[in-house]
């Protein structure tokens, strides 16, 4: 049986003060969270106060990205092996937010996935199609497109050695939740797609759904056979709606 995996992505938000309150607030509910695994992607500067935080508990923290590059002249990037200095178990890579406002394709995202794993990070690997996409009937090529990069790159192996989040870019952030068919019917495919390539890979993988995930929706969407969990946006910038979201896993 694959675990329900919650990982909150703050994106560009919070201040110290109020990133101490909501791990507070997480960790103050945590022991009714049952199975479920959970995960903070803080800011890249937050990393180390989340890491103290969390040092006595149950909840692991990663990034939002990670450089493509070890070391070097790279201004402005961080390597996967700073943020195993601070203790971040995975690394998020491909968000629809990198891949739409800053230009990152398959290939930068795949070059991502495999510096992520050379660092000992466990890559989520975001895959989703835009509202376009969709109406044209190619979500699945899209999505498709989007693993056959990483798998060429890194092969099928360490598909079952990462974490799949599809995230369709249309509910994200919109309040557009997909319904738990909708997103059902990519889970499936998705893990359809990878036991034509390693039935056991596609057996253990965790594929989480993220698109406006609240309190209010997740258990019926983690009830859908395919979905092992959500990357969630807004709703893990708060404590008690991050929290209820776990619950649901549980
Ligand atoms: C996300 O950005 O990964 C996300 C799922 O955002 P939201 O939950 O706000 O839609």
């Amino acid at each position: 049986m694959r675990q329900i995996l919650v990982a909150g992505n703050w994106k560009l938000n919070g201040s110290l003060d109020s990133i101490t309150q909501l791990i507070t607030g997480i960790t103050a509910g945590e022991d009714d969270t049952g199975k479920t695994q959970i995960a903070v992607c803080p800011p890249f500067v937050y990393i180390p106060v989340v890491a103290d935080l969390l040092a006595d508990s149950k909840i692991a923290w990663g990034s939002q990205d990670v450089s493509d590059r070890d070391a070097g002249a790279f201004t402005g990037e961080v390597a996967g092996a700073m943020l195993r200095d601070f203790g971040c178990t995975y690394a998020i890579v491909g968000h629809s937010e990198r891949r739409s406002l800053y230009a990152e394709d398959d290939a930068f995202t795949a070059r991502k996935f495999a510096a992520a794993r050379r660092a000992g990070l466990t890559p989520i690997l975001c895959v989703g199609e835009t509202l376009e996409e969709r109406e044209q009937g190619i979500t699945e090529d899209v999505v498709a497109r989007q693993l056959d990069a990483v798998i060429k790159l890194e092969g099928i192996g360490a598909i079952g050695e990462s974490v799949i989040a599809y995230e369709p870019v249309w509910a994200i952030g919109t309040g557009k939740t997909a319904s738990p068919q909708q997103a059902q019917d990519v889970h499936a495919f998705i893990r359809g797609k990878l036991a034509g390539l390693d039935k056991a890979v596609a057996d253990k993988v965790q594929i989480l759904y993220g698109g406006s995930v609240k309190g209010a929706n997740a258990t019926e969407l983690f009830a859908m056979a395919d979905i092992d969990g959500g990357l969630i946006g807004g709703a893990s910038l708060d404590a008690g709606e991050f929290l209820a979201i776990c619950k649901a896993g549980g």
